[in-house]
């Protein structure tokens, strides 16, 4: 399979003001786009446009197209579900909204402490599990937003489970919070290819800072941000697809360019994505090294290191609903922001002499009272 899907989250638009107003013309054209490049991966969810990116990928897909030219990828909304029985409603729901008889992939939609504890008590994976003996899903897999270390557990306690989706871009490689890489460690361990979210970080890394874009026009003139972000989250050998949730033909194009024949980032490419990196954080705005000096020392438990990545995070990239998830991840094992009561414990621990209680009240500000 190529290394580059469809993400149909972010379709073309006719009132921009509203979700639900797909302009399914477009949709169609750049669906018949991809497919003749020989893309074949399209990856869909309950949610997406309000319900309608189902819709979409039944018009655009289904019905023009033979069910065995596209791969079709679809998510189980974990959230919404409050008993067992709800697993079997949302599921011949999305069958009939998509207008298939089974799904290529098939996910546990946004997997994190909270959500894994309620998948197995409800028993999403068995149920997912009964539907691929079935032949309703061909493959079984769930989408991440947390610690590598519950990652490590979940493949662990759940064996069947044949891929996991990430988020994988270089500024989240090294994150404290998201922890990119070692979730990718831990999927290799565990021999689980990964489907990639999240490359350009929400369209974030296609814009980037001039001194960083210098450094890459200056490498390769003809190539876009968004293509370096691309191909780094393509690099990895486990990588079984990149998602990139194209909105124009002209973004498809641009893509299907350098992913056509797909070469990975050579050592060279590597040292420019380390720098323009390093030029990204440099505009942080709480300077933590995520040394961890001061975590021990909080009464609340507060998790402060991973807080402030997720602040500077949310500072520079403004994407609050996926830095929200994280954080409420966070939130279900340590203290809130909220829950500072201004001791200073941590402080005199603080390698980088940081007023940590002063900064836990603008992470509380963005987080606790969002
Ligand atoms: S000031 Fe806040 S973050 Fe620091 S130790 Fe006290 S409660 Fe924890
Ligand atoms: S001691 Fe300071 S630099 Fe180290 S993790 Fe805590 S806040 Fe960050």
């Amino acid at each position: 399979m190529k290394k580059l899907g469809f993400g149909l989250m972010r379709l073309p638009l006719i009132n921009t003001d509203d979700p639900k107003s797909i302009d399914q013309d477009q949709v169609n054209l750049m669906t018949d786009y991809f497919l003749e490049r020989g893309f074949t991966y399209f990856d869909t969810a309950y949610p997406y446009h309000q319900g309608m990116s189902e819709i979409a990928a039944r018009r655009a897909l289904t019905e023009l197209h033979p069910r065995d030219s596209f791969v079709l990828a679809d998510k189980m909304p974990t959230w919404m579900v409050t008993g067992t029985e709800d697993y079997q409603r949302f599921f011949i729901e999305q069958l009939e909204r998509c207008g298939v008889e089974y799904f290529d992939y098939y996910l546990l939609h946004t997997l994190g402490e909270q959500l894994y504890a309620d998948s197995v008590k409800y028993g999403g994976f068995k149920f997912l599990k009964t539907l691929k003996d079935q032949g309703k899903i061909r493959h079984i897999g769930f989408s991440y937003h947390d610690r590598a270390e519950l990652l490590d557990r979940i493949l662990t306690e759940q064996p069947e489970v044949d891929f996991v989706q990430l988020q994988l871009n270089y500024i989240d490689w090294d994150n404290e919070s998201i922890e990119s890489r070692k979730c990718c460690e831990v999927a290799v361990k565990h021999r689980k290819p990964v489907i990639v979210m999240e490359p350009v970080k929400g369209g974030s890394l296609a814009q980037v800072p001039e001194e960083a874009e210098r450094l890459l026009k200056e490498y390769a003139p003809q190539s876009s941000a968004a293509s370096w972000a691309v191909r780094f989250a393509a690099s990895p050998d486990n990588v079984l697809t990149v998602l990139s949730g194209m909105s124009s033909l002209e973004q498809m194009e641009d893509n299907a360019g350098y992913m056509d024949n797909f070469v990975p980032l050579n050592y060279e490419e590597e040292e420019i994505i380390g720098k323009v990196t390093d030029i990204i954080n440099t505009g942080i705005a709480i300077p933590c090294t995520a040394c961890k000096y001061c975590v021990d020392t909080c009464p609340q438990d507060i998790s402060i290191p991973e807080y402030f990545s997720l602040y500077n995070n949310q500072h520079r990239f403004r994407l609050l609903p996926l830095h929200m998830n994280y954080y409420r991840n966070l939130t279900v094992k340590h203290g809130k922001a909220s829950d500072c009561i201004g001791c200073r414990a941590c402080e005199s621990h603080c390698p980088q002499h940081i007023a940590i209680a002063d900064k836990m009240k603008d992470v509380t500000a963005v987080f606790d009272r969002a």
